[in-house]
């Protein structure tokens, strides 16, 4: 195979005449396929559903009466001690809500503007608010800051993390940036991990504004696709507190993808001062979060080796998928130089990248021939990728057959309009 740039303006129109064709051939077979966001299939559901009959009418509920009404604000013991496990830290740092980390995050960012963090002006008060948005990033982080009219700054990305030397320009310099945020481990939708350097420089940030906050959403913590080759984030809040930067971070994940998405638990870990700060503002927002569904998580997975062993078994699920999407990728787009893609060892998303101009174009082929992707644009703010390059893959939700049509239509696309660009088309 001829890597498309190396050929001349007859072979491209051959070349085009063949993908059409193959095109048209494709959009009569009537697809009707949804890769656009990451949700588990059913049978990686299915592994959860032991997790409702742990307790049922006859639980022994004699020493937990007080978990079937209202109150304990902050969890659960046990439920704080599962997610203490999970970040990797103790439970006087871990507030457990209910089924939603993106609603804690919602939830943060409006309490920054009401009320401000440790007593500090509430945003409201303040002419501009900003945030840092390492792209490509999760298109609902954007949405967030985008309701509440916060300017977002978008800062590019490597294998190691967000550009560090330009986070502390921001940082450090302007008192309007009140926050960033993070997907730090299997990064939706890059896959990478950021490294301990980057983990230590957020750490040791020097802050224009005291109550800028890293927003540290470690979603995909636990979220390996290989039992023997992980990555491992470092530790944030003990960096920051070995920093002596204690209250700087913000850090959230639930189990939405390790049992059910939307009825599962979520968490967060703080400092102890932000936790007592958070906590003022949550005893007016609440009696208390659903603490039997607490109860059915901690009860399932007694310890973090149960969770873990879980997670093995959802990653069997999830691996062939993966696999499968860069084996056709690898075959047939390779040698074609019309596209680079990540290789995430965790995580729900292949990062696609496509020659300059072509992701908008690409999305909207598959569109037309049945198979829905991501919106091109929507890993940055505002939904615009100034390179029109980026498109996010979502392998897990359809079945592998199911996947395989979808990603062979999307590799039909990409070469489709790859030389369309090259020919002016
Ligand atoms: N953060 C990231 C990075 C995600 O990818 C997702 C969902 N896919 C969420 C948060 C949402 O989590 P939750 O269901 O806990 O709101």
């Amino acid at each position: 195979m001829k890597a498309y740039q190396d050929m001349n303006q007859d072979e491209l129109k051959t070349l085009h005449q063949q993908l059409s064709k193959q095109y048209q051939d494709m959009k009569d077979l009537h697809l009707q396929l949804n890769m656009a966001r990451g949700k588990p299939d059913f049978s990686q559901v299915q592994l959860s559903m032991p997790l409702l009959d742990v307790i049922n009418s006859h639980y022994d509920f004699t020493d937990k009466k007080d978990y079937c009404n209202y109150g304990i604000l902050d969890g659960i013991d046990e439920a704080k001690q599962l997610f203490a496990d999970i970040l990797e830290t103790t439970p006087e740092h871990i507030i457990v809500y209910g089924n939603s980390s993106l609603t804690i995050m919602f939830d943060q960012i409006s309490r920054g503007f009401t009320h401000g963090y440790l007593g500090h002006t509430p945003w409201c008060h303040l002419d501009k608010v900003k945030f840092l948005c390492p792209v490509p990033g999760y298109d609902r982080h954007f949405a967030i800051t985008e309701r509440f009219g916060i300017e977002m700054i978008s800062i590019p990305m490597d294998e190691n993390g967000p550009d560090m030397d330009l986070v502390e320009k921001y940082v450090n310099n302007d008192e309007s940036v009140k926050g960033i945020w993070c997907v730090p481990q299997y990064s939706n939708p890059s896959g990478i991990t950021y490294s301990d350097e980057v983990v230590e420089r957020f750490a040791h940030l020097k802050p224009a504004a005291p109550d800028f906050r890293i927003f540290w959403d470690n979603a995909y913590i636990i979220h390996h696709l290989y039992d023997h080759h992980q990555d491992h984030v470092k530790n944030i809040l003990e960096a920051c507190q070995e920093a002596g930067n204690p209250d700087l971070v913000f850090e959230f994940c639930s189990t939405s993808k390790v049992t059910f998405p939307g009825a599962g638990v979520a968490a967060m870990a703080t400092s102890i001062n932000n936790k007592k700060d958070i906590l003022k503002h949550l005893t007016v927002q609440s009696i208390g979060h659903d603490k039997l569904n607490q109860l059915r998580h901690a009860e399932y997975f007694k310890s973090i080796e149960d969770l873990k062993h879980h997670m093995s078994q959802q990653a069997e699920l999830l691996r062939p998928k993966f696999e499968m999407v860069l084996d056709i990728f690898d075959k047939e787009l390779k040698p074609l130089h019309i596209g680079t893609w990540s290789h995430p060892l965790g995580g729900y998303f292949i990062t696609f990248e496509a020659m300059d101009n072509c992701a908008q174009d690409i999305v909207q082929k598959c569109k037309e021939a049945g198979v829905i992707l991501t919106d091109a644009g929507a890993t940055f703010p505002y939904g615009k990728d100034p390179h029109d390059s980026v498109i996010r893959i979502a392998p897990s939700y359809p079945p592998l057959n199911e996947l395989k049509q979808a990603t062979e239509l999307f590799v039909l696309c990409v070469k489709l309009v790859s030389v369309e660009k090259l020919l002016k088309l």
